[in-house]
């Protein structure tokens, strides 16, 4: 093993000039080439290629990469001719007379590497193509593709089990992923059959990313001053909608700020372009639905910004993730309005997914808007969410940074928390917050909620700013919203000291914009 891995190291300097590994890929590699099933799970932009090219080159047969990214694998096999090795990629942009002869070369043992899309695993001519070959390793990229519960599950990614399992020689299996919740984890140590000990998870801490969220400006006024005073860095400025990816960069091109427009409703040749003019700095920032991003591999982007809240937690670090690649300080700024949940609800309705699944996205959604709302350490909330826990607080995230006075709301918390109790822990959001500052309408009448003894407490208070403390307690986990589009919210055991007096409640007091 030894020698084998001296081989690996000696490689990377060889091939790509590092002298080190980073974090995680010495141990993936090492349990790849000791035939290991592995599962690797490092962030965006942490080295994950790395992790089956060194394989590949040192081990006797062909690797194959599955990969969904088809944009990606022509630049990938450019990089890889560039620096002398044989590979090649397979997918559905090759014509007939192309396809033909990579697979004649892949016959022949020309290639040390082959990329293929999912899909092609699915052809009997491919499948019994690779009957004839001496395959060492499957590299399956994007793994969490494999798991539905993953943020970007695809059917044609559950085939691949069954025919890595069927190969002859039993070659070894690394799957590779940025996305760890441990439910996509789990599902695919499950599928693929990889133990605890050959799961290798990395750090997701990002240094040199500095996460701010920003709440009730005017999101325009925010991008055009932030755009002025980057000019010429580049950026990515993710929308949740088509439509706001066409209104918001045509406003910003009125502006005279230079930007490019991406999203799938495009055709392929425009989006091609936008891609391309982005990532050889043509142009310096793109507008782009989530459509735009997996795979890119654009190292100096110096920020995204998020017009609008992504969904999951996973979406959001992945595609903030995109910033900072090559390692110099980076921004990613959330800018978040209420409107973003509804729009995110309504997708989730418009979805067609099942009770559970359903039910699943809300509370992911959930764990999102939190994020939005919490008053701990971004990155740490962040890192918790992967399960890679730390108590460490980054120092530079909007929270750790925030300036103004810290307030006292254990009293108000307490409030909160009774009046949960006093309605049966059977309402949402808003009747609480109507309870609370006394609100005399209809639905309290009804209910005759003006008799409850918690009836206009915090009638200083307006209903905006129950529900912001509301939010908060949510987000650090009072309160647990249950049910989907309309939650109701319930008490969870860390009310228990606070109501007992033993732990205080602290809120910075809102600056205003
Ligand atoms: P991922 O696929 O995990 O997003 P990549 O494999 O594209 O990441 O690697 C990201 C960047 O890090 C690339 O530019 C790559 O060359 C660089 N890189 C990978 N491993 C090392 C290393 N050991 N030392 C220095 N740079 C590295």
């Amino acid at each position: 093993m030894e020698a084998l891995m001296d081989s690996a190291k000696k490689k990377l300097k060889l091939i790509y000039g590092y002298d080190q590994f980073r974090k995680g890929q010495e141990e993936i590699i090492q349990s790849v080439l000791s035939k290991q099933r592995t599962l690797g799970i490092m962030p965006t932009g942490g080295g994950k290629s790395i992790c089956y090219q060194i394989p590949a080159f040192i081990l006797p047969g062909v690797t194959i990469v599955i990969s969904p990214l088809i944009s990606l694998m022509k630049d990938q096999v450019d990089a890889l001719t560039e620096l002398n090795m044989a590979a090649t990629y397979i997918n559905s942009s090759l014509s007939t007379q192309e396809e033909k002869q990579r697979y004649e070369g892949i016959r022949n043992g020309t290639y040390k590497l082959v990329y293929v899309a999912p899909e092609r695993i699915e052809h009997s001519s491919f499948q019994s193509l690779i009957e004839q070959v001496d395959v060492s390793l499957i590299a399956i990229d994007e793994a969490h593709c494999l798991s539905q519960w993953g943020h970007d599950f695809r059917p044609s990614y559950l085939s691949i089990p069954k025919w890595v399992d069927s190969l002859k020689g039993a070659p070894t299996v690394l799957a590779l992923t940025a996305t760890a919740t441990k439910q996509v984890q789990e599902d695919l140590q499950t599928y693929l059959s990889v133990s605890d000990e050959h799961t290798v998870i990395t750090g997701f801490s990002r240094h040199n990313l500095r996460f701010q969220v920003k709440k009730g400006i005017d999101k325009r006024d925010f991008l055009l001053s932030y755009l002025n005073s980057r000019k010429n860095e580049s950026g990515i400025i993710y929308t949740s909608t088509r439509k706001e990816v066409e209104s918001i960069s045509e406003w910003l091109t009125m502006k005279q700020i230079e930007v490019v427009a991406y999203h799938g409703g495009m055709s392929e040749e425009k989006r091609i372009k936008a891609q391309e003019d982005f990532t050889h700095d043509r142009s310096p920032v793109i507008v782009a639905t989530n459509a735009f991003g997996m795979g890119i591999d654009k190292s100096n982007v110096r920020y995204v910004i998020h017009y609008n809240m992504p969904r999951t937690i996973e979406a959001y670090y992945q595609e903030a993730g995109r910033a900072g690649r090559d390692g110099e300080s980076s921004e990613c700024i959330l800018l978040f309005s209420p409107q973003d949940i509804r729009t995110q609800s309504f997708l989730i309705e418009q979805s067609l997914l099942n009770e559970e699944r359903m039910k699943h996205e809300y509370e992911k959604l959930q764990q999102m808007t939190s994020f939005c709302h919490t008053e701990r350490c971004l990155q740490q909330y962040l890192l918790d969410y992967f399960g890679d826990r730390s108590n460490d607080t980054c120092g530079r995230c909007s929270n750790c940074l925030k300036e103004g006075e810290k307030l006292d709301r254990t009293k108000e918390a307490q409030m909160v928390f009774s009046c949960i109790k006093r309605v049966r822990e059977k309402f949402g959001k808003t009747i609480i917050s109507q309870i609370l500052i006394g609100s005399s309408n209809q639905k309290i009448k009804q209910f005759r909620f003006q008799e409850l003894p918690t009836y206009g407490l915090l009638n200083k208070w307006n209903q905006k700013q129950v529900a912001q403390l509301i939010d908060l307690l949510i987000a650090e986990e009072y309160i647990a919203p249950t049910g989907s589009s309309y939650p109701t919210l319930t008490l969870t055991e860390k009310v228990l000291p606070v109501l007992k007096g033993e732990k205080n409640i602290y809120v910075f007091a809102e600056k205003e914009h």
